[in-house]
């Protein structure tokens, strides 16, 4: 799954490269691996070579310490270090007990991981619109409910957790499961209570551009259920019951590895200063983008939502010829997504026709958001973007 990340990732570099423009040396990226490691490097590089001169390489206490740490700050009884995010939603669809004949509401803006955990095990996604936040509109949620939908999968998108009030509500009412795709939302809180604790289990992807990454892929599940807890520890590991050296499961060799557990546990230190800073950096972009254009921020008033900004995306109905002015001044951006998911064949959607996720495949675009840019190279962002809308004024 994360290869699809990758993939995206070099995408752009290789844009900036076959139109020709010239790789500046201001070149403003849109995450930056090398620095983000430079300034880590040291305490990286200690804990490689203590957990590795410890021989501690498979589910060792480092991985235990880990899970430990992100079920305090989560808020739940249990998490469970698996691969990848993708893994955590697949592990987690799979103890909820989904499968055929089973319906799970999710929405169609959204990483393709989530429908993939959800059809890998047969079940059947049901894909609804989201609402101008990005994510799940509850409006539409209760009457997409048949007496085949088992499951909701809400996706907290970009930082900021979907209106778990309504959702909860409509779930406890239809007595449906809930699992929290919160690989963006690591962090972000609805009404005091954090993404990932709200559902039977909550799915989290440390994919190196993740607020907290790995160095290659990583992921965590996590839950109050000890069932569900028990379920994915032993699916991680070959399905195997090591206390009664029984195999219990059709497992998978799908653990979180020690190291990079050990490596994870060293960032989260610093994960509450990282959430500051990209909240800094959304203000900085929230007052320097105020009133240009057409632009719609990613800032909804609402003092329930604590968001973290996994990304910040912008919208405007001109963004293709944004992207290219961005693009000739250096500024590498993302676009997620520029297609709906269903429009994928392989897929095998229905004829679904979902107009605010079709908007938004056309007018959105991820700017630059992570710790390491500088205020100026925030600064320069801002200032093109303004550049744009003023040059371009009336002139269409
Ligand atoms: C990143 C992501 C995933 C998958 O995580 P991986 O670790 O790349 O497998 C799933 N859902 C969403 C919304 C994501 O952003």
């Amino acid at each position: 799954m994360a290869k699809t990340h990758l993939t995206k990732f070099h995408a752009t570099h290789h844009l900036l490269k076959t139109k020709n423009y010239k790789l500046k040396t201001n070149m403003i990226p849109f995450v930056d691996p090398k620095l983000h490691y430079k300034r880590l490097r040291k305490q990286i590089l200690n804990k490689i070579d203590d957990t590795l001169g410890r021989g501690d390489l498979i589910l060792r206490s480092q991985l235990a310490q880990f899970e430990k740490h992100i079920a305090k700050l989560v808020g739940t009884k249990y998490a469970i270090g698996v691969n990848s995010g993708y893994d955590a939603l697949h592990m987690a669809v799979q103890a909820a007990g989904l499968g055929p004949n089973d319906e799970v509401i999710t929405v169609a803006h959204t990483f393709v991981a989530s429908i993939s955990a959800i059809a890998n095990h047969g079940a059947t996604p049901i894909l609804i619109d989201v609402g101008q936040d990005y994510n799940m509109n509850m409006d539409l949620l209760e009457a997409t409910i048949t007496p085949k939908t088992k499951a909701i999968m809400p996706v907290h998108l970009n930082g900021r957790i979907c209106d778990m009030d309504r959702l909860m509500d409509i779930a406890k009412k239809h007595n449906l499961v809930v699992i929290e795709d919160a690989a963006q939302a690591l962090g972000a809180k609805f009404k005091n209570k954090m993404a990932g604790s709200f559902g039977l289990a909550g799915c989290f992807s440390f994919y190196p551009f993740k607020m907290l990454g790995a160095c290659g892929d990583a992921g965590i599940v996590t839950t109050n259920d000890p069932e569900v807890a028990r379920k994915i520890t032993l699916l991680r590991y070959n399905g195997e019951d090591r206390v009664a050296r029984k195999f219990v499961y059709h497992g998978y060799t799908a653990l979180l590895d020690n190291v990079q557990a050990a490596i994870l546990d060293l960032k989260l230190k610093y994960f509450t200063k990282w959430i500051s800073r990209r909240r800094e950096i959304a203000k900085i972009y929230q007052k320097g983008l105020a009133n240009v254009g057409d632009l719609q921020l990613p800032h909804w008033p609402d003092k329930r939502y604590f968001d973290v900004y996994q990304n910040y995306v912008i919208r405007t109905k001109r963004r293709d010829v944004l992207v290219k002015y961005l693009g000739k001044n250096g500024v590498e951006i993302i676009i997620s997504w520029p297609e709906p998911i269903y429009q994928h064949q392989v897929l095998q959607p229905n004829n679904y026709r979902l107009s605010e996720t079709e908007a938004i495949c056309r007018e959105v675009v991820s700017l630059p958001m992570n710790t390491e840019i500088s205020q100026n190279q925030v600064r320069n962002i801002i200032k093109y973007i303004r550049e744009f809308f003023s040059k371009s004024r009336g002139t269409e």
